[in-house]
């Protein structure tokens, strides 16, 4: 079927003033990491979300990956980690010799379980070794139960890093999603709600941690006249051109998160009401960015499986996914510990099997939306 016309998940969609700023980069020869758009993407970004300071760098691994340096986890140090994610957000947990302890998800928000990380963190109390960090994703846009993990992480004295790589411009009770953690974290990849092409960004109120992070992010260079280095650095930092191409999107982005939630809605409107359909809930005072359209499928109630549909899809050229499976899934993570929602419910384990993720690119024309629709129902064989 590889006539039909390809249905992406969710492509890059250029405003068209990205060539703007990048020829300034050119004209005024700033093609270095750092430089003016660099510094204005920092400032205009923070504004955005309305926090204290960012540092733009190369990827939003390399920013959790700050994060966790500033926070001084090492070796032998436990972090926490939502478990129903991409595997980016654990990764650099790995790279500072850390152990992630994986926590579970609870069915209003996919996001972490509060009742699974108090059982988490109340049996680390007990054996004397709080964790470092508790990495709390927002998955698609959704904001996790912040006041929930919140209190808990203030009760237990554990800073909070909050990957929102898919929820920039989502909002918690009125404040932006990646503000409410000691650090926040935004990335920039392709397949994201705007994009440099590869990018991310580190947020925190603390100024001086935010400055911190540029230091290891340039390779921790002393302030002396020749090179001098006390402590091992990263090179980590995010290109002037292509920070040019990120303030071009970050002008556009309240549009791009219309966008998708109009997307979101046009799918709702028409396969909601199908038996065994059901969308990604929104909990009560949040907005999500709906960067990917999720829903799940009951695969006694629809009378299909989310692998077969998947499959019908593929053979239309249209590309849909599962929802990522979760990490303590994964052959890379078999060994380390994992707390489940409850004794009869492992939630994560559930949406893995059940989920699926339609394309929800911003730049998708309406009629690509309406083959979308009607190849759901002539799987699912709803009259179209
Ligand atoms: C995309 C993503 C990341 C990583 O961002 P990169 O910029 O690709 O390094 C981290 N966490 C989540 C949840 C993501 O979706």
């Amino acid at each position: 079927m590889k006539h039909k016309k390809r249905i992406f998940l969710s492509s890059p969609h250029m405003s068209g003033n990205e060539q703007n700023y990048i020829k300034d980069a050119f004209d005024t020869n700033w093609i270095a990491p750092l430089g003016p758009n660099v510094d204005a993407f920092e400032k205009e970004l923070a504004s955005y979300v309305g926090i204290n300071d960012a540092a733009a760098v190369n990827s939003g691994t390399a920013a959790i990956h700050l994060a966790l340096r500033l926070l001084d986890v090492r070796a032998g140090d436990k972090v926490l980690c939502s478990s129903l994610t991409f595997v980016a957000s654990a990764n650099p947990i790995i790279y500072q010799g850390a152990e992630p302890i994986f926590i579970d998800s609870e069915p209003e928000t996919w996001n972490m379980s509060p009742q699974a990380l108090e059982r988490a963190l109340s049996d680390a109390l007990r054996d004397g070794k709080l964790p470092k960090a508790v990495i709390v994703v927002n998955l698609y846009g959704q904001s996790a139960k912040m006041d929930e993990i919140l209190s808990l992480c203030n009760e237990y004295h554990v800073p909070i890093i909050e990957d929102a790589a898919e929820s920039l411009g989502s909002t918690y009770k009125g404040k932006a999603s990646g503000t409410f953690g000691k650090f926040g974290v935004y990335s920039f990849n392709g397949n994201k709600i705007i994009t440099t092409s590869g990018g991310g960004m580190l947020v925190s109120n603390d100024v001086e941690a935010i400055k911190k992070a540029r230091f290891l992010a340039t390779q921790a260079r002393d302030f002396a006249p020749h090179y001098q280095h006390s402590e091992s650095g990263y090179n980590y930092r995010m290109s002037n051109i292509l920070a040019g191409v990120g303030r071009a999107q970050l002008e556009v982005l309240n549009e791009r998160v219309e966008a998708r939630r109009a997307i979101f809605e046009r799918y709702q409107q028409e396969l909601a009401y199908i038996p065994g359909i059901s969308f990604m809930p929104q909990l009560e005072n949040t907005r999500s960015n709906r960067w990917l359209t999720t829903l799940r499928i009951d695969e006694e109630e629809a009378g299909i499986s989310v692998e077969s549909l998947l499959q019908s899809l593929a053979e239309e050229n249209i590309e849909a996914r599962h929802v990522w499976k979760p990490l303590h899934m994964q052959p890379l993570f078999e060994r380390d510990p994992y707390y489940a929602h409850s004794k009869s419910e492992n939630i994560s384990e559930q949406l893995f099997k059940t989920g699926i993720c339609l394309p929800s690119g911003s730049n998708m024309p309406d009629e690509d939306i309406s083959i979308v629709i009607s190849s759901v129902k002539n799987f699912l064989r709803v009259q179209v």
